[in-house]
């Protein structure tokens, strides 16, 4: 039986039936591993909420097993018709099963239930209906002479967006015909596993999809199986490399999406209340625990100081706390260790020079939490302008010209996201065009979309999810 003592927000009718321990999905059962476990506690109580087994290289072996038989007995020989049915099924079965899935997304990852429950969610179910969209069409769509999938995926994600991540790997892979074992991050595994009882509820042709829990070594030694032919990480850049390099030199591919410090700049002609809003989305959604985040606010001289008093006011209305509370707005950070880093790069940035303004919220005494930060006077060398905190911290550069501007967004080495706010439409498309970042967003942030790709320059990554792109990175000879 469930131990949860979480009540779910008021207004919800979620049923959580969790269970106190969690196998392994592997061949279309919950099993044992075989090797130890962990428990997931919620960030913002830190009571545990399961026991969630630990998969050996043994057990990462038997499901790429399951995942190769898979494939070859049945999912490569199923028509694409056939397979979009199942990602129908399953985008619905999401949709049925939203709320629960949004209660237990925010108390495995400590985020608001608004945004789980408006966002992450139907984010999650668009992803399926859009990729089900794709299935039968591969033949006909342009993509190359019949595009054949690549076999057996090895798909790793982070903790931030557990559930759509997930989404975001799995939906294209299925898509496009291939099979998949797929590793969620060690803190937040909870929604992969009420995903695998979906895919049984779908019936799934077993093996299709195997979700293997546990930590770093879990997930090196899938990247490592000679059997998996495509490896497919969302995490952190320093991981990232260390895949590159197990990949290198095998026939395996790989598609990294890695870290960001996206540039948000705001244009003396720019909306300004928008842009207030704008620039809060940007960085204190999800507690700033996000890869895309505008991190580094680049405001115009002139407007420079009615920008931070309008977003001091504004930071000032936002609730932290409970994340099953509705009207919460800024939850907890993910994890002990998550906190740590970002108190750290704030004490940095303090130490460095920098001016730190903390909105005044009350913090529970039980939990991880962060109030949300800004520093201003920020300077380029500052290690808060540099290093990606994926924390609640605003840090604010000021420019005077677009030229300057620009080479202040691209003086980074990531090039994940950017965002312009300004009330010319022409300025808005030459600014664009000279920003080395993947995505980027006009007098708007943190905007997404099935259909949309998303991927980064230089060390946030490469290759694209989303949209068509997305798919062709599960396609062998498919044009992009
Ligand atoms: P992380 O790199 O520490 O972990 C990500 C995943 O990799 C986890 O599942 C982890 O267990 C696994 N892992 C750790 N070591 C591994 C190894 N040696 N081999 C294989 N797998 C290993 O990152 P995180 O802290 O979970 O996530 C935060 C990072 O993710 C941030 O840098 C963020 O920018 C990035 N991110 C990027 C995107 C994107 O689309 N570009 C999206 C979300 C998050």
């Amino acid at each position: 039986m469930s131990f949860l003592e979480y009540a779910p927000a008021p207004e919800s009718t979620a049923v959580l039936n969790l269970k106190d321990s969690y196998g392994l999905f592997i061949d279309g059962e919950f099993v044992d591993g075989t090797g130890s476990s962990f428990t997931t506690i919620s960030p913002s109580s830190e009571k545990r909420i399961a026991e969630i087994a630990s998969a050996s290289d043994e057990d990462v072996d038997r499901a790429v097993a399951a995942a190769r038989r898979a494939y070859d007995k049945t999912w490569s020989k199923m028509s694409g018709r056939d397979r979009g049915k199942y990602l129908f099924r399953i985008a619905r079965l999401v949709q049925e099963r939203a709320r629960e899935l949004a209660v237990a997304e925010s108390l495995d990852n400590g985020k608001p239930i608004k945004e789980s429950r408006d966002v992450d969610v139907p984010l999650v179910a668009s992803w399926f209906f859009y990729y089900a969209g794709w299935a039968d069409k591969l033949d006909h769509a342009g993509l190359g002479a019949n595009p054949r999938a690549l076999g057996v995926a090895g798909q790793i994600i982070p903790w931030n967006f557990p559930l759509l991540m997930l989404a975001w790997k799995v939906a294209p892979a299925l898509a496009a015909g291939n099979t998949v074992v797929l590793k969620p991050a060690e803190t937040t595994p909870l929604t992969a596993l009420i995903f695998a009882e979906i895919l049984q509820q779908a019936d799934l042709p077993a093996g299709v999809v195997n979700i293997v829990t546990g930590a770093g070594a879990t997930g090196a030694s899938l990247v490592r199986h000679p059997d998996v032919d495509k490896v497919a990480f969302t995490g952190s850049t320093g991981v990232g490399r260390d895949i590159a390099r197990a990949v290198a030199g095998t026939q395996k591919k790989l598609t990294l999406e890695l870290g960001g410090k996206a540039a948000n700049i705001v244009f003396d002609d720019a909306p300004i209340d928008q842009a207030v809003e704008g620039i809060v989305n940007g960085i204190f959604f999800n507690q700033g625990h996000v890869c895309c985040a505008g991190s580094r606010l680049l405001v115009q001289e002139s407007i420079h100081d009615e920008v931070i008093d309008r977003l001091k006011n504004r930071l000032s209305t936002l609730r932290l706390g409970d994340p099953l509370d509705k009207n919460t707005d800024i939850g907890a950070i993910n994890s002990a260790a998550q906190l740590a880093r970002i108190r750290e790069l704030s004490d940095i940035g303090e130490a460095e020079g920098a001016e730190r303004w903390t909105a005044d919220c009350v913090i529970p005494e039980k939990g991880f939490w962060f109030a949300p930060t800004i520093f201003t006077g920020v300077e380029a060398s500052h290690r808060i302008a540099r290093d990606e905190v994926f924390g609640p911290v605003l840090s604010v550069l000021t420019f005077r010209t677009p030229a300057e501007a620009i080479a202040k967004a691209n003086n980074t080495p990531y090039g994940l996201s950017a965002g312009i706010w300004s009330d010319k439409g022409s300025r808005i498309l030459a600014v664009a065009d000279r920003l080395r970042a993947g995505v980027i967003w006009a007098n708007t942030f943190n905007r997404f979309d099935p259909s949309s790709p998303f991927g980064g320059y230089k060390e946030s990554g490469y290759g694209r999810e989303g949209g068509r792109q997305g798919l062709t990175a599960y396609l062998k000879g498919a044009a992009s």
